[in-house]
């Protein structure tokens, strides 16, 4: 026990909201809604600092302590991934060195996709840039004729889990940090990242060229986080780049280079074949479309693969430039088809050595999970409870979370959706993406009360399970209009209905009494119609309206009463208001309301 009486647990730092959930034995929702109050947008899986969690924990009354990780438990599910634990099985003198593999995350707006852009430019050698047919979540590059690979995963403006997923598979993370900014709450979390995947971390101080760039406090934010800057004697590199003006950029690659080397970035080109899912996603034509990159081993067309719950046999695979390649070796991202549904980003990748072993893996983690699976049994909301809710006037708001095939389809039906939005009901999009609908989707939906609205995709197990136990409404579509069609019922029967006043009796105060504990008290005789506990009260002074609230208690002698008629004494009180006067006319109403047509 803590001095304010609260249990006191040991987490890790970062920590899942899965594991927080476990430790302190509490819904993962009640995490996630907590977060959520604290502006933070999380999903079961995603690593909150120790700070976030010890708030969570304060509210829900526990008292947090910081566990001291050792080597072992820091590679749990969720924080170091498993490749690395693989590729330490690889005999040593197998190992050769293989180009480094980089990630790019920071705060929303800071200018990674800018950077990503600005580098992928600067390859003179690459330069067949509009040449790229397939895009795939990846590229590589050379410098000093060394290759560089930079994962390219798209943008989530809230949402910064893909991106840091990513880092999974990284073996250095540059945190692209504004030099007019600072250091920002997502830089904080891609920095957690990047610690629980083992990754080290050089900062590019971005935007040097703006006016009102401050290098200098940038820095002792940095130093503050814990990444003291080389030039005041610490161990991170923080290289000035302006990705915008394309300055400082070789001298980033140069940095990379030299964490590189102080890295051991290594495989094993012979050994087993295994790797990360930087991206997939369902491609009309194709099926599924995997970007994937190599960590171990020789990837080659015709392997089966398991990846994450899915597996499949490469039917064809390319290079980042959409060129068919037979065979990618470490650190090589690749496009692949084959897979039977779209595995998520951060999944391990291994080969196989046949569908059928894949298959029966895959079953086996199924068992154990569903054995694991704890059946909760919370109401949800559905797309119609939801209306009704409007209709009643709770709510004003129609949470979604969107998910589609690709990205040309996502952006036309989540700005289909918006466009539905009226002045009395907001459509908030909480998150959208491309892929099938996964657990996380559900557990975010599920934390805000939201509707998960799929287009051309599928709930995958995991969310069907997950919408079942929280009882989220998952409405999938194949025809946009179909989708905007339903949203709209929903909205024009969430149009707040305009109440009305109705006075349904008034009042006298005839003395104010004080009585202790209550404090003052209106004495009246009711002169017209009837005051009723439930209802509200205006006091009107003369001609002037001095206070109005509801009514706090209303007695009939000495006893509690829900209504008083005409001709009848009464003690009244309002919430938020005692100073009553003889003379003073108690109005009493009740807002009806009546739906806008
Ligand atoms: P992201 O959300 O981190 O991917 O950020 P973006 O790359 O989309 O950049 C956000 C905004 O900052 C865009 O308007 C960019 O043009 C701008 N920006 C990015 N880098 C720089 C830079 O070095 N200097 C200036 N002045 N603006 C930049």
């Amino acid at each position: 026990m803590s001095e304010d009486g609260n249990t006191v647990v040991e987490i890790p730092n970062p920590v899942t909201v899965r594991d927080l959930a476990e430790r302190i034995e509490a819904s993962p929702i009640d995490i996630i809604k907590q977060l959520m109050a604290n502006g933070v947008m999380a999903n079961i899986n995603q690593l909150i600092d120790y700070d976030t969690a010890a708030i969570v924990m304060e509210e829900l009354g526990f008292e947090a302590r910081p566990m001291e990780a050792p080597e072992s438990e820091a590679k749990e599910e969720g924080e170091a991934p498993r490749w690395r634990q693989l590729l330490e099985e690889e005999p040593e003198k197998s190992l050769v060195t293989r180009p480094p593999v980089v990630t790019i995350l920071g705060h929303v707006d800071h200018g990674k996709t800018t950077l990503l852009d600005a580098i992928r430019q600067t390859d003179v050698a690459g330069g067949e840039a509009g040449g790229i047919t397939q895009h795939i979540a990846a590229y590589q590059i050379r410098h000093n004729n060394r290759p560089i690979t930079f994962l390219d995963t798209p943008g989530h403006a809230a949402f910064t889990a893909m991106r840091a997923r990513g880092a999974q598979g990284a073996d250095i993370a540059v945190l692209v940090v504004a030099a007019d900014d600072g250091v920002m709450p997502q830089t904080r979390e891609a920095l957690a990242h990047a610690r629980a995947a083992q990754v080290p971390v050089l900062v590019a101080l971005n935007k040097v060229d703006r006016p009102n760039a401050n290098p200098d406090r940038v820095k002792q934010e940095l130093a503050d986080a814990g990444l003291i800057p080389d030039d005041w004697d610490g161990e991170t590199m923080v290289v000035p780049v302006s990705a915008k003006e394309k300055t400082g950029i070789e001298d980033l690659l140069e940095a990379i280079l030299l964490v590189a080397d102080a890295n051991q970035i290594v495989a094993n080109p012979d050994g087993g074949v295994f790797g990360t899912v930087i991206e997939a996603e369902v491609d009309h034509s194709r099926g599924v479309v995997a970007t994937l990159l190599i960590q171990n081993g020789t990837l080659r067309q015709g392997d089966v693969i398991l990846a994450g719950d899915t597996y499949g046999k490469i039917r064809a695979m390319f290079d980042f430039q959409g060129n068919p390649i037979e065979e990618a070796l470490p650190s090589t991202p690749v496009g692949v088809l084959g897979l039977s549904e779209v595995p998520n980003a951060g999944d391990l990748f291994t080969v196989m050595d046949s569908e059928r072993e894949a298959k029966a893996e895959l079953s086996e983690r199924e068992d154990a999970s569903q054995a694991a699976a704890q059946a909760r049994s919370r109401p949800g909301r559905s797309l119609e409870q939801i209306f009704e809710s409007i209709q009643a006037g709770e709510v004003q708001e129609l949470r979604l979370v969107v998910k589609a095939d690709v990205q040309g389809s996502l952006e036309p039906v989540t700005s289909s959706i918006e466009a539905l939005e009226t002045d009395d009901v907001k459509v908030n999009v909480l998150h959208s993406g491309t892929g099938n609908v996964s657990e996380n989707d559900v557990m975010l939906a599920a934390a805000s009360d939201a509707v998960v609205i799929g287009f051309n995709v599928v709930a995958d197990t995991a969310a069907q399970r997950a919408a079942e136990a929280e009882g989220v409404d998952v409405r999938l579509y194949e025809v946009i209009y179909r989708l905007t069609e339903d949203v709209e019922k929903a909205l024009k029967g969430m149009l707040e209905p305009e109440s009305k006043r109705v006075v349904i009796g008034k009042a006298e105060v005839r003395a104010v009494f004080h009585i202790s504990k209550v404090g003052k008290v209106a004495g009246c005789r009711v002169v017209q119609g009837e005051l009723r506990r439930n209802a509200r009260i205006a006091v009107i002074r003369g001609d002037e309206t001095v206070a109005e609230g509801p009514v706090s208690s209303l007695k009939h002698e000495k006893d509690d009463v829900r209504e008083v008629r005409e001709g009848f004494e009464c003690g009244v009180n309002i919430r938020g208001f005692s100073d009553f006067e003889a003379g003073d006319i108690l109005e009493c109403f009740t807002e009806e309301k009546v739906p806008i047509v």
